[in-house]
């Protein structure tokens, strides 16, 4: 049954309701291509997210837009559209990263772009290729799955992963995502407390960690 989409909900409720779904239904998705691309040109990969309940809203909270932040100087254009980052021998901690973008009237942003990159496990951004850099359409319900591995830290920032979102005709939101409990989050100027992922506890040191984090973006 459909949910109510016209309530209001936080951000924060909307990741605690996504960290309490169960798993991922596995559901072939067809995207839609948004007009008008800022940042990542089209492939002609098709991707094949899975997806999870819609979260439902509420009439009790506000929805805050995600909070933007710099770009960085590592950003690279015209991306892959691909879901997985993950290549063969590439090390580090396999990371799940899933959620929605959501407009600030909690609409889900169906066919909303988001464009991953981040460091590799040693710290390093590839700079000349594309390695661990990707960009994907989210769902019918606005939901996005991106796999990778987790990120490592260079000096001077704490453990982050860059993205771009933009819904269809909207404007291009950029901003970074955090992990919680990095030593590092008290002394990195750019970290922000609304920007950290839910984290699913994990069973082993080197099964994949799943996060959760849901954008509100400016619809246009
Ligand atoms: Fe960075």
């Amino acid at each position: 049954m459909p949910l109510p989409l016209n309530g209001r909900i936080s951000r924060r409720d909307l990741q605690l309701r996504a960290i309490s779904l169960p798993a991922p239904l596995a559901l072939l998705v067809l995207h839609q291509r948004s007009a008008g691309l800022a940042f990542a040109q089209d492939s002609d990969a098709e991707s094949t997210p899975s997806l999870a309940p819609t979260p439902t809203c509420r009439d009790d909270d506000d929805v805050e837009e995600t909070v933007a932040q710099t770009e960085g100087p590592y950003f690279t254009p015209n991306s892959p559209e691909r879901t997985s980052l993950r290549e063969p021998r590439m090390t580090g901690t396999p990371l799940r990263v899933t959620g929605y973008v959501y407009a600030s009237g909690c609409d889900p942003v169906p066919g909303a772009l988001l464009d991953f990159w981040h460091c590799d496990d040693a710290g390093n951004y590839d700079n000349e290729g594309y390695r661990l850099r990707g960009h994907q359409f989210a769902g019918d319900d606005g939901q996005f799955t991106l796999e990778t591995i987790r990120p490592g830290i260079y000096p001077g920032r704490t453990r982050h992963i860059h993205v771009k979102v933009q819904a269809p005709g909207g404007p291009i939101l950029t901003t970074q995502l955090y992990f919680p409990d990095e030593p590092e989050n008290d002394r990195d100027r750019i970290f922000d407390s609304s920007l950290v992922m839910d984290i699913e506890p994990t069973t082993g040191e080197n099964s994949e960690v799943t996060a959760f984090f849901t954008f509100v973006v400016d619809a246009g």
